[in-house]
């Protein structure tokens, strides 16, 4: 059966050969992401349409997931191959110029009252944390810093300095304008970086406007582990960003709080992209550790929707060889994934004081996983709109595949962070019956369902201001 989580790659300078995304397309990945934090958003969008082209080419419908750098620090680029800190060393800290760069002596960091704000004695994580400094002494032009742990920095990596000095508020104004500017380019949803609490979900979402992107909020501070059920209601999707979660929390927190995320985001149907760090040493060896197979395969077992790829296909060696790798483990994974136990946790879950709506769509959909195990149905096809009704049933991860019908290419990319759907692009029908006929129509094209195979069909109505999914019908396909 067909791999069911999705395959996240983030799209750069090692990905920017045609040939190479198309090779990544075929080798597994669903959805590119495009990190804004690295260079001009013109860079971004010219990688934007690349990528729209090779999915084109290889006739694969992928979404694309720009994702807003928010009030991260970073330092100016190291040279290729990066540099290697010791502990004991020293290295001067300096407000960036223009056109800066990074060496092994000196770090240029993009903040330019660094100076005036750093103090002896502060610490000072960089990267996703593996390097730590500790600030010697502050002088007019620099900054002497001392290395605590030793480790490589390369590319540009994030400046982590005090918070309590250092907090700016997310979305910052350049996050804005780099949305319009995605938002112009139709990408089809925009991770929101450091997000505090719900509110700065919905300012995204407000200036996204109504027709907007999906909006994923990256989980990456304590604060926003704290109001996750309320970020999780405002948002189309979560991500569990490790990285900047592992400089914030305690690290042994870090395992948790991805449990719990990824609970709560499937219970509200929402997607939850597993991120960072994932198949980390790939960046430079062919194979991974033994500890990162077992980390892909157990993000699988608590249930992600989507697992994602950083540095290893933005500037990793052989970003192909990585998509694949991932696509193996995830699929040996789900042999062993246990969807009876989700369906069993989500079945009966109550949602009093839910809306009308809601209520329709969550029983709906629950009827429809109970009649796919009883009617032994060969797949569940999901009619949607919005893209609601095909989440409504991946919610239960059932066992039979979930296509999804839908007249929205945008829905269609939109689907490709969800966990176990295939989307199908149909043509608009008027009338239930219509939309039913030709959604199993477009099943049996792709070779999923067969004649005399009894499918369960789910169909949202198009009301225009709350998705419901209202319709379950059992049809024996002819
Ligand atoms: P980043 O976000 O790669 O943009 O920092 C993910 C993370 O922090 O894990
Ligand atoms: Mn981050």
């Amino acid at each position: 059966m067909a791999r069911r989580t999705k395959i996240v790659a983030t799209i750069g300078p090692a990905s920017d050969d045609p040939t190479v995304l198309r090779r990544m397309i075929e080798a597994g990945m669903d959805m590119a992401r495009i990190s804004l934090a690295h260079g001009p958003v013109e860079e971004s969008l010219q990688r934007i349409a690349r990528l729209r082209t090779a999915a084109a080419d290889a006739g694969a419908i992928v979404g694309v997931l720009a994702d807003l750098p928010g009030p991260k620090i970073r330092a100016a680029g190291f040279p290729q191959g990066g540099v290697y800190l010791e502990v004991g060393q020293e290295v001067a800290l300096v407000p960036a110029e223009p056109g800066d760069h990074s060496g092994p002596d000196r770090i240029a960091v993009d903040h330019p009252t660094l100076l005036e704000e750093l103090r002896a004695g502060d610490r000072i994580a960089l990267g996703d944390g593996g390097v730590l400094l500790v600030i010697a002494g502050v002088d007019a032009d620099r900054a002497v810093a001392r290395v605590l742990s030793s480790g490589r920095l390369e590319g540009r990596p994030g400046v982590n300095l005090p918070p309590e000095r250092f907090s700016i508020a997310t979305p910052t104004p350049d996050d804005l304008r780099m949305l319009d500017a995605v938002v112009a380019a139709g990408v089809d949803a925009v991770a929101v970086s450091f997000v505090r609490d719900h509110q700065d979900v919905r300012a995204v979402k407000r200036a996204a406007g109504p027709d907007g992107p999906m909006i994923v909020a990256k989980i990456e501070t304590p604060s926003a582990v704290d109001d996750i059920v309320r970020i999780i209601e405002e948002s189309d999707g979560v991500m569990v960003a490790r990285g900047d979660l592992g400089v914030r929390c305690a690290l042994e927190d870090v395992p948790h709080h991805q449990k719990h995320i990824i609970r709560v985001g499937v219970a509200f149907a929402r997607p939850v992209i597993t991120a960072t760090q994932m198949l980390e040493s790939m960046i430079h060896a062919p194979t991974p550790t033994r500890a990162e197979v077992s980390d892909v395969a157990n993000a699988v077992f608590d249930g992600t929707s989507a697992v994602m790829l950083s540095a290893e296909t933005a500037i990793g060696r052989d970003p192909v060889n990585v998509v694949a790798t991932m696509s193996r483990i995830a699929v040996r994974a789900e042999q062993d994934f246990d969807h009876a136990a989700w369906g069993n946790r989500l079945g009966p879950q109550q949602l009093a004081g839910a809306s009308p709506t809601a209520r329709i769509t969550a029983a709906i959909s629950a009827a429809a996983w109970r009649a796919a195990t009883d009617a032994e149905v060969t797949a569940i096809i999901a009619c949607t709109n919005s893209g609601a009704t095909a989440r409504a049933i991946s919610r239960f991860r059932p066992t039979a595949p979930i296509l999804a019908a839908t007249p929205s290419i945008t829905t269609a990319r939109q689907l490709s962070m969800a966990w176990g759907i295939r989307p199908m692009l149909v043509d608009p029908q008027p009338t239930t019956d219509e939309v039913v006929w030709f959604a199993v129509q477009a099943a049996t094209r792709t070779g999923v369902v067969k004649p005399d195979d009894v499918v369960a069909v789910l169909v949202g109505s198009p009301v225009e201001t709350e998705p419901t999914t209202d319709v379950l019908r059992l049809v024996r396909v002819h």
